[in-house]
């Protein structure tokens, strides 16, 4: 196979973030659950001389601000994951922006660096999405998955398989923006990443991305540190999310890194696009 590149992306949030929390509010006697994943996931780049991009809540600015300094210095790409988490389709227009706009300058100033990415809590966005990031200074979106619609999983039904000028995905996006759509698998249309790799293990997640490669596409896959950690036992969080949570997805982490990709960071595909492959289909 000739060196295609992927990028394995981290959306760097806390377990308290997650949707799968919510109705456990407050029972978990730990903060900062998941912390200890960020730590396995930044060895397992070094240890695979990777690098990729991590999504970051920037509200860990401000409560962690060392370990997203840490991140960038080992030359990773810190994108905005919003400031608090919270499903930006429930917020007012002027909330999204200053979730989009606040993270964005939060995340710049602690890690040093260009903020030009972004990603949705729960990959859903609203109407006004590509004109608000557009307004708050991204490059980039990654927010969509060519997936099926599961309610109440992701946002919409989108077709856009490969990096692509977002106007692919909205026609009244503004010019210039990009979008970098999250992997899924052909024929199935369900992600190759996220709660996925943990139902259908990790050869699946590698089928996908053999599959995705042939045709030409770069994957772009997603984990959560809180995935790679050994989670205490919290009322009311769905089983699910216990399913090889822990010791299996710290060695998926290892496999996916192992395989001959060129692991880059996911502003890097976003680059490409406008370069002559701005083909929005399969
Ligand atoms: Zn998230």
């Amino acid at each position: 196979m000739p060196t295609v590149p992927a990028a394995l992306s981290v959306d760097f949030e806390f377990f308290q973030h997650a949707p799968a929390y919510r109705t456990a509010a407050g029972t978990a006697d730990r903060s900062a659950l998941g912390l200890d994943g960020v730590e396995t996931i930044l060895d397992a780049f070094a240890a695979a001389d990777a690098t990729g991009t991590f999504f970051t809540v920037s509200d860990i600015t401000a409560s962690h601000p060392g370990l997203v300094e840490r991140v960038a210095d080992a030359g990773h790409e810190v994108a905005s994951h919003t400031h608090s988490h919270r499903h930006l389709p429930d917020l007012t227009r002027a909330k999204r922006r200053e979730e989009l706009r606040g993270s964005r300058r939060r995340l710049e100033a602690t890690a040093d660096a260009d903020v030009t990415g972004f990603r949705a809590p729960s990959f859903d966005i609203a109407g006004d999405h590509f004109e608000l990031l557009d307004e708050t200074g991204y490059g980039y979106d990654s927010s969509v998955v060519p997936c099926r619609s599961i309610p109440g999983w992701y946002g919409g039904e989108f077709d856009t398989w490969r990096p692509s000028p977002a106007t692919a995905v909205d026609p009244s996006a503004p010019a210039g923006l990009a979008e970098v759509p999250v992997a899924a698998m052909p024929g199935l249309r369900l992600p190759l990443t996220g709660t996925w790799i943990r139902f259908f293990g990790v050869r699946y997640t590698l089928a996908g991305m053999y599959w995705l490669a042939r045709r030409g596409v770069a994957p772009v896959l997603y984990v959560h540190p809180w995935e790679l950690v050994n989670l205490p036992e919290i009322r009311g969080v769905p089983e699910r999310i216990y399913v090889r949570s822990g010791a299996y997805m710290r060695r998926a982490v290892e496999r996916i890194l192992a395989t001959p990709f060129e692991f880059v960071p996911v502003r890097t595909l976003a680059e490409g696009v406008g370069e002559g492959d701005a083909g929005a289909g399969r």
